[in-house]
């Protein structure tokens, strides 16, 4: 095991060397580097039909992914491990006047000391227990211990029983249009050499839960997350007349509230708690000042799941609109009421209704006066336009695109309308239920079990970072799918993922990272002997317990 950590590092380093910022150039020289790295093993050499690109498709930069594929010589076997790594990091920025340093690890430690760190930071600086440098935790670490893997495997292929297929994607840090690229290739390839998956690894990092938390974590499964949002359509009004209007504004206001950071809408499953819902933008879509009020507002959460599914969190939104639609109306009648007395005029209840629905509702009532043909048309061509564009995030462009549709409706009343933002990452829950998962949750608490180490080493459900994982299986709940697709709008075009391709692989996940800490922070650094030592081992100790 010495010379197999001792390669992981010199590989570990070797990646760091080249930058591989998200969206830039350097990914696709990233993607050259690791092809390189692969197609220099004799067995590559010997078999360079195993060894191939994966294109991101209409990427203007060209970027690709590596799938490499070992085939064990000892006996025909079609059992297959799957493991995936992504090249891309953030941005360097964060470093300063040290930037161009952030590649070099021992060069970048060495300018460190003459600079303010935080104590944690500094304390693992002087330890010699760390290394230093921008993707070295997130996560070339993981890249090398699956590399290393790779080359320990083909030294000696006569042995080994069984497959592996390693894929290091670019775009993760991004859109992951790596691994959504990678998906289909690996239902084709599944297909093209009659393998069967038995699981799905990422080596991303891995770090403490908490202050003082002690533990080394292999996580079995992952979390997902959804963004319901609400386009909230009130009604204008001149300030001078502010009691006539609707303020969207005050609906948003009341939506946050409710929803923000509330354990109520967290996932329970096994003990483990998902993180509640927060916004991720909330804004009235009144582009300039004037005295009118807006029309109407655009509201954004993060939600993640564990066992939630779009269907079922599409209903929680619904109801928490309609209740805060309600209370906005009861609060807006009361004020109503004391003005009126103290400004001694004649109350009236005001002309407000409660309304809420879905995106999918929206267009059926929409196809009712338009028409299904001719509105499928106006929607095509606006989705085609708003896809042309550039300079929009394709975050808003869902939102024009319900903006479009609710523009060509006759009722102008005040409605909330609920639906999905991009992306979507479904969660994986491993719960052991059919054999390919007890085989996992097996050859993962053996490997636990007999890793010898300083380091207190603990397995459990979910990985908790939004990972390329996630795109390992999808809900197989035909109604789940459908409430998603239909209410992300321009689903398809706009935005896609491989849905029914992530259904076929229906692959449980797990991770097994590198440790450090500060991940896309300019102090990011790993644990170098847990990393190079105790990580590998637990992940070679995990696929040959999958391939047994
Ligand atoms: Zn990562």
């Amino acid at each position: 095991m010495k010379e197999f950590a001792k390669r992981i590092e010199e590989l570990a380093l070797d990646l760091t060397s080249q930058f591989s910022v998200l969206d830039t150039p350097d990914e696709v020289v990233m993607a050259e580097k690791v092809y390189g790295i692969l197609a220099s093993n004799p067995y590559f050499q010997k078999h360079p039909e195993l060894l191939r690109y994966v294109e991101l498709k209409g990427d203007s930069l060209g970027r690709k992914s590596v799938m490499a594929i070992v085939k064990g010589e000892k006996k025909p076997s079609d059992k297959t491990v799957v493991m995936i790594g992504h090249m891309d990091t953030v941005g360097i920025s964060d470093y300063g006047n040290l930037a161009e340093f952030a590649n070099q690890p021992h060069i970048l430690m060495e300018k460190f000391k003459e600079i303010q760190l935080p104590p944690e930071a500094k304390r693992d600086l002087e330890s010699g227990d760390y290394l230093f440098g921008r993707g070295i935790f997130d996560m070339k670490s993981g890249d090398a211990i699956l590399i290393a893997l790779l080359e320990k495997v083909t030294a000696d292929i006569e042995n080994f029983e069984g497959n592996l297929i390693y894929g290091a994607v670019c775009d993760e840090e991004g859109n992951s249009g790596g691994m959504l690229n990678l998906t289909p290739a690996l239902v084709k390839l599944q297909e093209e050499m009659g393998f069967e998956y038995l699981a799905l690894l990422d080596t991303d990092y891995m770090t403490s839960e908490y202050e003082g938390d002690e533990n080394k974590y292999v996580y079995i499964g992952t979390v997902g997350k959804l963004m319901p949002s609400f386009f909230v359509v009130g009604k204008e009004t001149h300030v001078g007349e502010s009691f006539k209007g609707l303020d969207p504004n005050q609906i948003t206001s009341k939506i946050t509230d409710r929803v923000n950071l509330n354990p109520e809408f967290c996932d329970i499953v096994e003990g483990e708690v998902s993180l509640p819902p927060i916004t991720l933008k909330q804004r009235d879509l009144k582009p300039e000042y004037s005295c009118q009020i807006a029309k109407t507002a655009v509201q954004i959460f993060n939600y993640a799941t564990q066992c939630s599914t779009p269907d079922q969190v599409l209903d929680k939104m619904m109801k928490v609109a309609e209740e805060c639609f309600q209370e906005v109306i009861d609060t807006l009648n009361q004020r109503y009421e004391v003005f009126c007395k103290i400004a001694n005029r004649p109350f009236a209840k005001l002309p407000w209704e409660a309304r809420v629905m879905s995106y999918d509702q929206l267009y059926a009532l929409v196809e009712q006066e338009v028409g299904a043909d001719s509105l499928a048309g106006l929607v095509k061509a606006k989705m085609e336009d708003l896809a042309s564009k550039t300079d929009i995030d394709s975050r808003d462009k869902g939102m024009l695109l319900i903006e479009y549709v609710h523009s060509l409706w006759s009722d102008r009343n005040p409605v909330v309308i609920v639906y999905f933002t991009p992306p979507y990452y479904p969660h994986i829950y491993v719960e052991g239920s059919t054999p390919k998962e007890k085989a996992l949750l097996d050859a993962v608490a053996d490997a636990v079990d007999t890793t010898k180490s300083e380091y207190k080493l603990v397995y459990k459900k979910f990985f908790p970072y939004i990972s390329d994982l996630s795109y390992g299986a999808a809900p197989r709940e035909e109604i789940a799918v459908e409430a998603f697709k239909a209410n992300t709008p321009g689903f398809g075009t706009l935005y896609s993922i491989p849905i029914e391709d992530m259904q076929t692989l229906n692959l449980p996940v797990l991770d097994i990272g590198s440790f450090g800490k500060d991940a896309h922070k300019f102090t990011e650094r790993i644990e170098k002997r847990y990393t190079f030592e105790v990580a590998p081992e637990l992940v070679y100790k995990t696929v040959m317990n999958l391939l047994k």
